[in-house]
């Protein structure tokens, strides 16, 4: 069967289109350009005809041709950074994008069985003052509030919190309305920070998605105050965890509707140590940020974190199964050297 996987060269969206051709699937990828797809052609030649990919220029624009004929839509393209001043350059294309592919699939999607979106966790928690555990019924209603409310004032990391949260609304929101006349069902997946070694086309270690910059200026000295190391830090996933994830919801009859796939709470610092760690090194000691001899992991309070208990038994993302923290940054580290950073 055939998958469509629109926004086909990004850091995720690449290892979703390579797990699938692993599995046999057809694929056929949206990018934005044909240049932006000779790198995916080139990676997954050995597959020939079973990986094809479509140019569509805007995710506001329609999807009409790239839906037809496909099995499955695991929608992944939207934008992901925290340099909008205005809010509608995150909001209009998240929502946009999403609903114009779900009104494509209602036109002319007739053999699509089933539409995975990839949303966050940032459509799902909120500030809070004691640890707090959230699960699929909470929703980043704070987000939207505070950037209808300021505008381009808000801060920037919550534009595209809001941008996430209203696309995903608008997806469930379009699927209620039409869901007795089509064929396929609704899922999505809210990853947190997704990190692990990268296949899709970076140059340099400047050019990284969101969320490997962040950790990649957390381990190379790029904090000053190397404190909030062992402060700050969030919840992360591997990218190949995710990847799988998003194969096993097309394929699993059982999973729908929304399933947050986390594998565990950190702080900077965990990564930072489990760098350091490594032998043989891939880096030098000295190029790594310091670390805090009064940071003890045990005692490190996690703000947020996630029920996982819906995706461990739709998905079988199971805790055990998951990329630990050393695994995913040995493998991240070795990436980079190899790419002569
Ligand atoms: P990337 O930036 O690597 O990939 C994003 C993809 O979306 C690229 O193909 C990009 O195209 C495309 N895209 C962005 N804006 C537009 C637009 N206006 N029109 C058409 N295409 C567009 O990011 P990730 O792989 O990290 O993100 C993939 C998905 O996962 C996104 O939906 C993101 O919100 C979500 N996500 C990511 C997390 C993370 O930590 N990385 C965490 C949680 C969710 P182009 O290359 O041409 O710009």
């Amino acid at each position: 069967s055939k998958v469509l996987v629109s926004g086909a060269n990004g850091f995720i969206p690449i290892w979703v289109v390579r797990m699938l051709l692993e599995q046999g699937f057809a694929v056929r990828g949206t990018v934005r350009s044909l240049s932006k797809g000779e790198h995916l052609l080139k990676m997954f030649e050995k597959y020939g005809e079973r990986l094809e990919l479509i140019v569509v220029p805007d995710i506001e624009g329609a999807f009409d041709e790239a839906v037809q004929g496909v099995d499955a839509i695991e929608h992944m393209a939207s934008p992901y950074h925290y340099n909008a001043e205005d809010p509608d350059d995150l909001i209009k294309p998240a929502v946009r994008g999403t609903l114009n592919i779900l009104e494509s699939a209602l036109k002319f999607g007739h053999s699509v069985k089933r539409i995975v979106i990839t949303s966050s966790t940032a459509a799902v928690v909120r500030p809070t003052e004691k640890p707090t555990v959230f699960d699929e019924k909470d929703w980043n209603e704070f987000a939207i509030s505070v950037v209808k409310e300021q505008g381009r004032q808000a801060p920037n990391k919550l534009k595209y919190f809001a941008s996430k949260t209203l696309a995903e609304k608008a997806a469930f929101d379009f699927y209620e309305k039409h869901k007795q006349s089509v064929s396929w069902d609704l899922v999505t997946i809210a990853p947190p920070y997704v990190f692990g070694p990268m296949i899709h086309e970076v140059n340099s270690l400047s050019a990284l998605n969101n969320s490997l910059a962040e950790l990649r200026d957390a381990l190379f000295k790029n904090i000053p105050d190397y404190k909030m190391l062992g402060a700050e830090g969030y919840t992360w996933v591997d990218v190949r965890d995710l990847a799988l994830a998003h194969v096993r919801a097309i394929r699993r009859e059982q999973a729908v509707g929304r399933i947050i796939v986390s594998a565990s709470a950190y702080k900077w610092h965990d990564f930072l140590t489990a760098a350091r760690s490594l032998s043989p090194n891939p880096y030098p000691l000295d190029v790594y940020s310091p670390t805090d001899p009064l940071y003890n992991p045990n005692q490190a309070v996690q703000m947020t974190d996630f029920d996982t208990s819906k995706s461990a038994k739709v998905l079988g993302m199971t805790s055990e199964s998951f990329f630990t923290i050393k695994q995913s940054i040995e493998d991240m580290l070795e990436d980079w050297k190899a790419k002569g950073w």
